[in-house]
């Protein structure tokens, strides 16, 4: 006999915990099931262990490139990668247990084991079959493989968070925020980094002035960026190395390769096809505004979303509102995916939100659109021999100069973005920035007194 739910989340990474916990707290029966590790892509493999390398990076820096003019006489004399990877670990080990107790808590059945669709409202996992009135989908993603030769003597970023001992010589290939984030810790933490693209830039669809700002700042601190290079083969050398070989004849020698080259959604082995979820060309499933997917009774939330945005918090909203909608008498409840700030744990940071200036061109034409930007040194580094730029831009649109993309590169744009995003959800304008009295001396304040 199967066991009944009103609700299961198949898989427990962000989108499918919240989406869980909110349903249990409006009174909903949950169960969640997961394969692997509770917390998913952000927590074990993704942003959580990422930005602590990130802090670790931070503090290579701190020591080797300012600690000096600041009159610290330092001499490191060791970094011990492995000592970082135990700590981090052990935070992730301390994040499980807040899950565990939070399922606790709210009373959500969490089961260990791979899930698999029998029909529209059943799952099989383990050997036990389990009912709900209502699913989702919450699989996530996995990182993809390039289809060359050798291609599998590089890992990806998961093998990167398994890696225990610190490569010396290191490539990363792809263009998008982790390889650009995995090549920036492992440069600032000593390793010899190339970051490989294969067009002009990495980050090619931000604003021009953030992909400025990093290839600048690349070029000044590295890592070494090579561009248009395109892998064609990876060999294995008898001293144990690799050797990468490029479509334009050149070639790299490294210890390890990294491929960081995008994800793929986790939909094949789950037995969609014994359900009418309808999957897209690229295996993402085909969901509406209300996560609500071709079949009744089975949405979609995450990574694996088609059309969605893969970050950690907009499945975390969208798993909540969709729990609202389903069991908290929000029957309009929906994600709103316009307007996501994010952030690039770059080097340095980069925060972004709305329009780029060539989007916004598009979207206003170019005579309705007025940009502000700034570049200054950040003061951070303004009394150090080593300098670090620090890049911002408004864009605005109208005869009211709505802002419509707020995009910076440099010191605390992490910190910086979150505060201009409520802003701009709200619909500010220039001048409603300019209305704010600046915060002094911060690299924040370019934003309300930009001329
Ligand atoms: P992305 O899809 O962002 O970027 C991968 C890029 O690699 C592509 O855009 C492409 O850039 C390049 N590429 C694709 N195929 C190849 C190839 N065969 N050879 C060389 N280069 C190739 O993927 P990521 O894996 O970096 O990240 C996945 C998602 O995870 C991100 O989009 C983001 O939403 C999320 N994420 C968010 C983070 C955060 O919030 N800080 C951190 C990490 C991930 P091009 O076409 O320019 O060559």
């Amino acid at each position: 006999m199967a066991q009944h739910f009103d609700y299961i989340a198949l898989g427990a990474g962000s989108g499918g915990i919240a989406s869980a916990n909110r349903a249990a707290m409006r009174g909903a029966k949950v169960l969640v099931i997961e394969a692997k590790h509770v917390g998913g892509t952000c927590v074990n493999v993704g942003c959580v262990p990422k930005k602590v390398m990130w802090y670790g990076a931070h503090v290579a820096e701190a020591m080797n490139l300012y600690a000096k003019d600041y009159g610290f006489d330092v001499t490191v004399n060791k970094f011990d990668w492995n000592t970082l990877v135990d700590n981090r670990e052990a935070y992730i080990s301390r994040i499980h247990a807040a899950y565990g107790r939070g399922f606790e808590n709210n009373k959500v059945t969490l089961i260990n084991g791979y899930g698999r669709f029998v029909n529209n409202n059943t799952i099989e996992v383990n050997g036990e079959h389990y009912t709900a009135d209502h699913i989702v989908v919450a699989t996530g993603g996995a990182p993809t493989f390039p289809d060359i030769p050798g291609a599998e003597y590089g890992i990806d970023s998961d093998g990167f968070f398994e890696l225990r001992e610190q490569p010396k010589r290191v490539a990363v290939v792809g263009a998008g925020y982790i390889a650009v984030e995995v090549a920036g810790v492992l440069h600032a933490l000593g390793s010899e980094t190339h970051l490989l693209v294969r067009k002009h830039a990495p980050l090619r669809n931000f604003d021009p002035i953030l992909i400025d700002g990093l290839v600048e700042a690349m070029a000044a601190d590295g890592p070494t960026l090579h561009t248009h290079s395109v892998p064609k083969s990876v060999s294995k050398n008898v001293d144990g190395s690799l050797t990468l070989a490029l479509e334009n004849g050149e070639s790299l020698t490294i210890d390890c390769l990294i491929w960081a080259i995008g994800r793929s959604p986790s939909t094949a082995n789950i037995g969609l096809e014994h359900t009418d979820v309808q999957l897209d060309a690229n295996g993402y499933v085909i969901t509406d505004e209300q996560q609500n997917t071709t079949a009744k009774g089975i949405y979609c939330v995450g990574d694996i979303m088609a059309g969605g945005v893969e970050l950690t918090p907009v499945a975390i909203k969208a798993g909540r509102l969709l729990s609202e909608r389903l069991f908290g008498n929000m029957p309009n409840a929906k994600m709103d995916y316009s307007l996501i700030p994010t952030v690039v744990f770059s080097h340095p940071v980069i925060g972004t939100m709305g329009l780029t200036e060539p989007e916004a061109a598009e979207k206003y034409g170019l005579d309705n659109i007025k940009v502000y930007s700034s570049t200054f040194t950040s003061m951070y580094t303004a009394v150090t021999s080593h300098r670090q730029a620090c890049k911002m831009k408004l864009v605005c649109a109208g005869e009211n100069e709505v802002v419509v993309g707020v995009h910076g590169i440099g010191f605390g744009m992490d910190e910086i973005l979150q505060g201009f995003g409520v802003a701009m959800k709200m619909g500010a304008t220039k001048a409603d920035f300019d209305s704010v009295v600046a915060i002094h001396p911060t690299g924040a304040e370019e934003f309300v007194t930009m001329r």
